[in-house]
């Protein structure tokens, strides 16, 4: 199984709190469309046996595309690679772009799912983080749009400055009565260069709190897990049947092609990321070159991707498969760095899987770098 992600690097306007690689100048989108097309074009030798079953579109904002802008990359990719026969085409939207005629044109597309960017159901969320849309188009968008596509994936974000725990879980209970199946939700983080963290240095927005964010972390498990949702990845909700594939293959360390400025790949062996800048990726396109960096992985770069991404899903990491994969050497220090955790009951052992507890799930991250190799070859 192997997936393809596009990167469409356009944004109508800034998020405040975004670090993402787009521009807002749309003039050279046309040709950044026939840049993708040539670059699939380019490196179908990579993908020579895989069968692509996922296909993602990702920004930036892929719906600042026209339709037939989209299809006529879908159309590439069937023309230079196999394609599963009912692959999974995933399309992020931003509210403000999906009109009912836009969701109808995408309905008869190939893209079978929508990934739409709400971030929050109330008007001063949405202006203190700078979004394009307002609180009634997030309504309106997803109404619609569940009037012609069943899978359906909404992002929200918690621990918003001012925010408090009942807004919160308005903002879920919104998204439910939808009656979406997926939902992707993530913690505000305040990343350097952006505009938050400059209006929070200057006092004029409150800073982010851990312990807010830890306390909205549980109200959304624990609501979306009683509406019959499964945490199958700690930002990540879905009902049986509905889990994203294209991040579940990401997740499971499947290969992935990225196509665009600033995305990424990997082979199973090499990681790769493409220039994060539009002219020049542009230019290095036109000229028949890959505009692309890599590296060979080691055993412990492969070891420490393993159990950041294992320990933050629900397929937890596998004690077995780190010995086979990786040495016996390293199944024990897992096992030895876990040890305080499992006494304080923020991970456990089931079987054979390490697994974070539904106490330690929100600190996965933290946890996994406590098992982190750092110094073995
Ligand atoms: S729309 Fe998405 S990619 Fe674009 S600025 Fe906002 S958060 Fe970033």
């Amino acid at each position: 199984m192997s997936g393809i992600y596009i990167h469409i690097p356009f944004c109508k306007q800034a998020c405040h709190y975004c670090d993402f690689h787009f521009s807002t100048s749309m003039g050279k989108k046309g040709a950044m469309v026939a840049a993708l097309r040539k670059e699939l074009r380019l490196r179908k030798d990579e993908f020579n046996d895989e069968v692509v079953e996922t296909i993602y579109f990702g920004g930036g904002t892929p719906s600042v595309l026209e339709t037939e802008e989209i299809q006529s990359i879908i159309d590439s990719v069937y023309d230079n690679y196999k394609v599963a026969g009912d692959p999974e085409i995933t399309l992020e939207a931003n509210p403000d772009d999906l009109s009912t005629g836009k969701i109808m044109a995408l309905a008869k597309s190939p893209v079978n799912r929508l990934s739409i960017g709400i971030q929050s159901f109330f008007e001063e969320d949405l202006k203190l983080m700078n979004r394009a849309h307002n609180a009634s188009e997030a309504e309106n968008c997803i109404r619609e749009a569940t009037a012609y596509f069943d899978n359906i994936s909404i992002d929200l974000i918690y621990g918003v400055p001012d925010m408090d725990n009942e807004r919160w879980k308005h903002n879920i209970d919104k998204a439910l009565s939808f009656g979406i199946p997926h939902i992707s939700s993530y913690a505000l983080t305040v990343e350097p260069q952006t505009a938050l963290a400059s209006f929070i240095k200057k006092g004029l927005v409150k800073n982010v709190d851990d312990e807010v964010a830890q306390a909205h972390f549980y109200i959304l498990s624990e609501t979306l897990e009683a509406a019959g949702f499964e945490s199958y990845e700690i930002s990540n909700f879905g009902k049986p049947g509905y889990f994203s594939k294209n991040n579940t293959a990401y997740w499971q360390q499947k290969k992935y092609l990225g196509i665009g400025p600033s995305a990424h790949s990997y082979d199973g062996v090499r990681r790769g990321w493409n220039i994060n800048n539009n002219p020049k990726y542009l230019r290095a396109i036109e000229k028949g070159e890959l505009p692309m960096e890599t590296e060979t992985l080691s055993v412990t770069d492969t070891y420490n991707e393993y159990v950041m991404t294992g320990l933050r899903t629900i397929w937890g990491v596998s004690l077995s498969r780190i010995a086979s994969d990786f040495g016996e050497n390293y199944r024990e220090y897992a096992l030895m760095q876990a040890e305080k955790h499992l006494r304080d009951e923020l991970l456990h052992i089931a079987g054979d899987t390490l697994l974070t507890t539904k106490k330690g799930r929100f600190l996965a991250d933290g946890l996994a770098s406590d098992l982190f190799m750092v110094n073995l070859g």
